[in-house]
């Protein structure tokens, strides 16, 4: 087992004389044993530094290393990582057991009995022991996913890069494969790198998460720290369904002040937002309250828009101004609260869980209020 260590990774494809920065100056420590998530929109750059990491794409700038052995410029053969690909990969004509065995007979010099009992073993551990005759055509596609895994995890690597895994799958399976995964991992304690567009997959399996976007990373940290302490507007954006609510505010006489509404600061807050005017204000839609006084402080009078029923719970659509410019804002209430569209509401806004950005440059100024001990520890 060792820590994967990115060092300032970069890497640039040259297009007709352009170049495209890929990924940018991206540095992570992976401890031995993490599973840390690498999440981000398409085209962030995800795959490219996993690919890199396998060495099946070349480093432009940086260090790549494995404990404290560099391996930027070693072989993909000589890497001892184990990828598996969303398309599975698995080669067609060959059986279940073949493609299991495959890696260790060509990279090992392991004699076939103990290949044989290898692969017996993680096809049992992957609950395909009664597929490994089959060919791939005859596997269904959570069953493919489970030989690629187990393709994987046979080698016994030092590291596990999985680039979008489960998006294959159907909802069902890959909310069953997730935690599947998830108790593997922490099984075999292998590093792992995993790619994903999907923030849920990265909140529910990560020890950490690390955040790109257009190449750059933006935040890596526990799946709290990152819903609760965004670096960001665009992290905090990112994380969270429904996403977080956001509104263009100015910041006037000790208020924030928007289109139309305003909302008296703290000392506190205040004192987090020192030299910049023009920001934007973000709350969570869970972190509104819908049952306060209409003259409770950081409480605005408002109509319900629609009502979208999730069954635990109902996502309320409010408009918090009704001129041109009115700005929709979502708040999440308990699936046994009745709301009905056209319904007039006071929406309270707790200060304690307001997060101020610059508009400019959309750094996080000020976040919610948080006791640390609730980001650090898990199952909160
Ligand atoms: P997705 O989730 O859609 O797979 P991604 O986050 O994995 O996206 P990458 O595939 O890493 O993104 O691509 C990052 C950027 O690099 C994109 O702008 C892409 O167009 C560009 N890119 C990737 N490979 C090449 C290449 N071989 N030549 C030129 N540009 C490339």
């Amino acid at each position: 087992m060792a820590e994967l260590t990115l060092d300032g990774v970069t890497k640039w494809f040259d297009d007709g004389g352009d170049r495209i920065v890929a990924v940018d100056d991206a540095d992570v420590e992976i401890e031995d044993g993490e599973f840390l998530v690498l999440v981000g929109p398409s085209g962030c750059g995800k795959s490219t530094t996993l690919r890199m990491v396998a060495g099946l794409e070349t480093v432009s700038q940086g260090d790549i290393r494995l404990g404290d052995h560099s391996i930027t410029d070693e072989p993909p053969t000589t890497r001892d990582i184990a990828m598996v690909f969303q398309s599975y990969a698995l080669y067609p004509h060959m059986t279940v057991r073949e493609n299991m065995s495959f890696g260790l007979e060509e990279s090992t010099d392991m004699p076939d009995d103990e290949i044989r009992s290898r692969v017996a073993e993680t096809a049992e551990m992957m609950g395909i022991a009664d597929l490994l005759d089959r060919k791939p055509r005859e596997l269904s596609g959570g069953q493919q996913q489970r030989v690629a895994l187990g393709r994987a995890i046979v080698r016994d690597p030092e590291v596990f890069l999985m680039d979008e895994p489960l998006s294959n799958l159907d909802a069902k399976l890959r909310a069953q494969m997730r935690t599947e995964l998830q108790r593997i991992q922490e099984d075999l304690d292998v590093t792992t790198m995993y790619v994903t567009h999907d923030q849920t997959e990265a909140m529910t399996m990560g020890d950490r998460i690390a955040i790109l976007d257009d190449g750059r990373l933006q935040q890596v940290g526990t799946p709290l720290e990152c819903y609760h302490e965004p670096a960001n507007q665009f992290v905090a954006g990112f994380i969270g369904e429904p996403s977080m609510n956001f509104l263009d505010v100015e910041l006037a006489g000790g208020s924030l002040v928007g289109d139309a509404f305003e909302y008296p600061l703290s000392e506190e807050t205040l004192a987090d937002l020192e030299g910049h005017d023009s920001l934007v204000v973000g709350i969570r839609p869970e972190d509104i309250e819908l049952d306060g006084a209409a003259d409770a402080s950081h409480s605005y009078p408002t109509t319900v828009d629609v009502v979208e029923p999730m069954g635990n719970e109902n996502n309320v659509y409010l408009t918090f101004d009704d001129d041109a410019s009115a700005q929709t804002v979502v708040v999440t209430v308990s699936g046994m609260r009745k709301v009905d569209a056209g319904q007039q509401v006071a929406a309270r806004i707790p200060e304690e869980a307001i997060h101020v950005f610059d508009r400019e440059t959309g750094r996080a100024l000020h976040n919610r209020t948080l006791d640390r001990a609730e980001v650090t520890e898990p199952n909160v």
